[in-house]
């Protein structure tokens, strides 16, 4: 568990525990001779991938930012991805009560984004935070409903539809604040209707930027997953988030990095982009 302060936010990454995805599915095109440089395959060619949520104290609001790969999963996605199932244990050790989270940010509904979402319970499915209201883009639960053969597997509808139902989901429409100082921003590229989210307080600014930059070994804007639906627009938004983000100082938050949750990333002279590990927190 690694804690920061953004301003007046205190930031928790909470880790759902590893997963373990194929190394070329990872890295797209960019050869194994290449990748392996930044870290280890298995003989079975996996490379482990970490599930990194984020609590938010704002002082009003206990924020929780994605919610990893949930309990639910069915067996044959166990087999191959394995159900690590830790979120709960660790949001208990870091002082984080399941009614303390009154917010749930979802940045898109891979199942492995939003799995605690929902338990199983006496068997029926209900939210994990009572309290919370949950958001996600609407363009992207829509996109759930029927999707593609492509990444059909990826949605598993008792993750968000029992929320919508009970009106604890929220749908939003493209970039918007949730709270003050914590707001969206889609990004396009991973899907369509994928969004990050911002922190800002006391002049300094976090980004989670989800899938569109996984962990610290995709800072490249050509090192994009084979999973993205559209790696073209990964790469404009990237660019679009980089501009920004450098210059500004902006610490981003990585989601399946198993090692660092967040870093700065800079460009060195060489103009390669690199993770800058904080110092401050
Ligand atoms: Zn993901």
């Amino acid at each position: 568990m690694q804690r920061l302060q953004v301003g007046n936010f205190e930031l928790t990454a909470i880790s759902d525990g590893l997963y373990h995805l194929d190394g070329g599915a990872f890295f797209g095109v960019v050869p194994k001779s290449l990748w392996q440089k930044k870290v280890a395959a298995d003989e079975h060619n996996l490379v482990p991938v970490g599930l990194n949520s984020i609590v938010v104290r704002t002082g009003e609001h206990t924020v929780l930012i994605e919610t990893g790969i949930g309990n639910k999963l069915p067996e044959r996605l166990v087999k191959i991805y394995g159900q690590p199932a830790k979120l709960l244990d660790h949001l208990a050790g870091a002082g984080v009560s399941l009614e303390d989270i009154d917010i749930v940010i979802n940045t898109h509904l891979h199942f492995d984004h939003c799995g605690w979402n929902t338990i199983r319970q006496g068997g029926k499915v209900v939210p994990t935070f009572p309290r919370a209201k949950y958001y996600v883009q609407e363009g992207e639960w829509q996109y759930g409903r029927r999707p593609s053969e492509r990444d059909a597997i990826s949605y598993m509808s008792e993750n968000y539809d029992p929320l919508i139902a009970s009106g604890q989901m929220q749908l939003l429409h493209g970039d918007q604040e949730i709270i003050p100082g914590i707001s969206v921003k889609v990004f396009p590229g991973h899907t369509r209707h994928m969004q990050a989210v911002i922190i800002r307080s006391g002049g300094q600014t976090a980004c989670y930027i989800s899938d569109l930059i996984p962990t610290s070994w995709h800072l490249e804007v050509t090192w994009v997953m084979s999973f993205d639906l559209f790696p073209l627009e990964t790469m404009e938004s990237r660019k679009q988030y980089y501009a920004q983000a450098i210059p500004q100082k902006w610490l981003t938050m990585f989601t399946h990095d198993p090692n660092l949750p967040w870093a700065y990333v800079e460009k060195d002279e060489r103009g390669k982009m690199v993770a800058k590990q904080t110092t401050y927190g």
